[in-house]
């Protein structure tokens, strides 16, 4: 079901005169209510009457992550406190955490945004979902909560880690849909099966994962051990949470909700807008955001944007999967590796669990790179032929993707350690002289 047609199916004109109207609403408010983005502008000789259309987005000035902490706590809320009705901060996967704040309108125009996400991947109000994302400060959690509520479904606030506990209420409760990161999924998937319960015990159909890059291959692997339809969601805090894009049934892309957001993909070195299908650096420009609006705010993400309506209907610009982000790019004796690359690799391959860490070390000046993976149960052997083959066999795969060579090491079935929110499988040892 498409929940606001009015909004989602909107004609390529009608969004683009809205798109201009929110615009210049947005800089509006920021040239009146931030001092930070009025300096900016007004070095440009900016005002609000710049804005004519939504094409004038490119003579904005970007904002960054460090502008963020550079006004730690709220420099960049665009109200006063009294209208801040709720704080998130992000997880800090790259620092320090950023705050970030919401009118009671901002909350409703999320709880809206989720519902449409949900609606997209076939849920209703008779669904019981549970969100097993982290409650609290994190976005994912509360963010998700609301959007079911709104929606008119179910929601059990299970927040994450307590695992078995966890899998006993998805059955107990019959909950029909999960939200969480991708690699708990997995996790969750892996304990279910050694419950030894059967899968007509849980009556899951749809997942929604997301708060860190997947890869087709993982949602293969998640949709057959957990018997769900698997569903992407993406967001970030800086621009509102969860939910500023969502798949629909044809898995083609996420939508971006781009009555609200409006999307560009730059080149990260020269920060020209690129063409669209070209992958660079995700910009995101809040267009009705009240607490903390962003304009052209880099997330470092890199993806495509794809203009074309899609078949289910909606005719709202779609975003590829996160490629990765440009600052979690790994140089590897001068070759771009991402860890999306290395994963795509193990999933493709029968013999391995897609449970892997990466560690990354600089000997004698050089660049090492080893990669440990679990090998899948039934594959692993005592027989150090086999896993040499094994060994060999993944080596060859990585270095006919990467272009370069990696140590592996292989390691026993459920030995890693099992990430509940979002996972961290790259370690960098390399000291930067
Ligand atoms: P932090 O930057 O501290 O991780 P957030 O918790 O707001 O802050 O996380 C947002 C980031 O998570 C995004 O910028 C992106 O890198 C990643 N992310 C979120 N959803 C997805 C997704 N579906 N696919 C890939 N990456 C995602
Ligand atoms: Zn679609």
């Amino acid at each position: 079901m498409i929940w606001n047609p009015t909004k989602e199916c909107m004609n390529a004109e009608d969004k683009r005169r809205l798109q201009g109207e929110r615009l210049r609403k947005a800089v509006d408010r920021v040239y009146h209510g931030v001092p930070f983005y009025r300096n900016k502008l007004q070095e440009r000789d900016l005002r609000p009457d710049s804005i004519s259309s939504i094409d004038d987005i490119t003579k904005l000035p970007f904002t960054t992550k460090q502008d963020l902490r550079d006004n730690y706590p709220y420099g960049l809320f665009a109200v006063p406190m009294s209208e801040i009705i709720r704080l998130h901060a992000s997880s800090g996967t790259t620092g320090n955490p950023t705050v970030v704040g919401y009118t009671r309108r901002d909350l409703a125009i999320w709880s809206e945004m989720i519902a449409r996400c949900l609606s997209a991947y076939g849920a209703d109000r008779n669904d019981i979902f549970s969100v097993a994302y982290g409650y609290g400060l994190f976005t994912g959690g509360l963010g998700l909560h609301y959007g079911v509520e709104h929606l008119g479904a179910t929601v059990i606030p299970m927040s994450s880690g307590n695992t078995a506990k966890h899998i006993q209420l998805i059955r107990d409760f019959g909950a029909t849909a999960l939200a969480c990161t991708p690699s708990y999924a997995l996790y969750l998937a892996e304990t279910m099966a050694k419950t030894g319960w059967p899968r007509d015990d849980f009556k899951l159909r749809i997942g929604i994962f997301g708060a860190e890059p997947w890869t087709e291959n993982m949602r293969k692997e998640i949709e057959a051990k957990m018997g769900v339809n698997a569903y992407n969601i993406y967001g970030l805090s800086e621009i509102m949470g969860p939910g500023v894009s969502h798949e629909c049934e044809c898995k083609c892309g996420s939508h971006i909700i781009d009555d609200h957001f409006y999307a560009e993909v730059i080149d990260p070195e020269t920060l020209e807008p690129l063409p669209y299908g070209e992958v660079g650096e995700l910009v995101l420009t809040t267009l009705t955001k009240e607490g903390l609006p962003m304009i052209r705010y880099r997330t470092k993400d890199l993806c495509s944007l794809n203009p074309e309506p899609c078949e289910c209907g909606r005719t709202s610009i779609r975003m590829s999967r996160i490629m990765g982000r440009s600052d979690d790019m790994l140089i590897i004796r001068g070759v771009n590796v991402f860890p999306s690359q290395i994963e795509s690799v193990i999933l493709e391959l029968e013999e391995f669990e897609p449970h892997y860490m990466i560690y990354v070390d600089r000997q004698n000046n050089l660049d090492m790179m080893e990669v440990h993976v679990e090998v899948r149960d039934g594959f692993y052997s005592d027989e150090i032929k086999v896993m040499m083959e094994l060994k060999k066999k993944l080596a060859a795969r990585l270095h006919s993707v990467l272009g370069i060579n990696a140590d592996i090491k292989l390691v026993e079935p459920y030995t890693l350690e099992r990430s509940e929110g979002k996972s961290k499988r790259v370690i960098d040892r390399r000291v930067l002289k």
